[in-house]
């Protein structure tokens, strides 16, 4: 099944254009599609590869086994709803984190020491379950082939109101302005929001697209911002933390364009 989507409203950022994306509705999908989860991490281009996204078949929450077995297609803010309610702890990173759990996987999204993965058991691919043990992944990324449609967690009791409270605080410090949450990854030991700073564009804006004034490494829609002037700030942030720190910024948010396919940075890193 196909079904058209703006992504100048479906993604969080606001950004891209209006496009046929097939739905999965089982196992079987053809794999030269680009798989899209609820589109929060993600800067979609115009000449974006053909997409495709999980259906309502995928957002579900069982238990099963001790274990608690989460669709790829269910969003966050439900999955804590859920803990809540059945008192299921170390979710509670979630109210601020937005997404699907698939993308959520992908991304081993997180805040600090706490990431998805910290308690994840498996997931489901088309060729089965596969261990956490077996999927390489760290500091935001993950290495594993194809679609998660399951991702199955241990069960913890003990949901901590507490805990909830001081992930919302530590998250105050973001902008509610349209964004794809952080721009850059930390480079190790530093913080990007620094860097871009310390470089002068904090606040910074090209066309209605802006290095938030809240916290710089947030790339921020003022209201009809475009990709290209997304693309525009991302590779300028590069260059000028280079310049003067020698530092290159990896992209923590996903280009999907196909003059950017297989890397995620717009720009190659230059040889030092
Ligand atoms: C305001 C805001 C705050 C944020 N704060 C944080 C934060 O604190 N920490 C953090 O880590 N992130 C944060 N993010 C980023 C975002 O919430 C996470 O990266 C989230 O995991 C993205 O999920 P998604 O479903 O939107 O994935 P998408 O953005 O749609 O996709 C992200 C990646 O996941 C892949 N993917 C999606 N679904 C699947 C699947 N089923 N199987 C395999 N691959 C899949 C896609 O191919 C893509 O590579 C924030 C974003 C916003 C807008």
């Amino acid at each position: 099944m196909l079904k058209t989507v703006d992504f100048s409203k479906y993604s969080s950022i606001k950004v891209g254009p209006l496009a046929d994306v097939f739905i999965i509705e089982d196992f079987n999908y053809p794999k030269e599609l680009y798989l899209l989860g609820h589109c929060n991490n993600v800067l979609i281009g115009p000449q974006h590869p053909p997409l495709m996204m999980l259906g309502k078949n995928f957002d579900y929450i069982k238990t099963e086994n001790d274990l608690l077995c989460v669709g790829a297609a269910t969003p966050g803010g439900k999955l804590l709803s859920f803990c809540k309610k059945h008192d299921i702890a170390h979710f509670e990173l979630l109210p601020k984190l937005p997404g699907s759990l698939g993308g959520m996987i992908k991304m081993n999204a997180g805040l600090k020491e706490w990431e998805i993965f910290n308690h994840l058991h498996s997931i489901v691919t088309e060729n089965g379950v596969v261990p956490k043990e077996k999927i390489p992944h760290g500091y935001r990324w993950t290495a594993f082939e194809g679609v998660v449609f399951e991702a199955r967690f241990e069960i913890h009791k003990g949901f901590s109101e507490a805990q909830l409270e001081l992930f919302k605080k530590m998250r105050d410090n973001q902008p509610n302005d349209p964004s794809a949450g952080s721009c850059f990854k930390n480079p190790p030991g530093d913080s990007a929001g620094r860097l871009i700073e310390a470089v002068g564009l904090r606040g910074h804006s090209i066309g209605n697209m802006a290095f938030s004034p809240k916290h710089a490494n947030f790339l921020i829609n003022l209201g009809g911002g475009t990709f290209e002037q997304a693309i525009e700030l991302i590779e300028l942030a590069q260059e000028k933390v280079f310049e003067k720190f020698g530092v290159w910024l990896e992209n923590e948010v996903i280009v999907v364009d196909e003059r950017h396919k297989g890397d995620n940075s717009p720009l190659h890193k230059p040889r030092t």
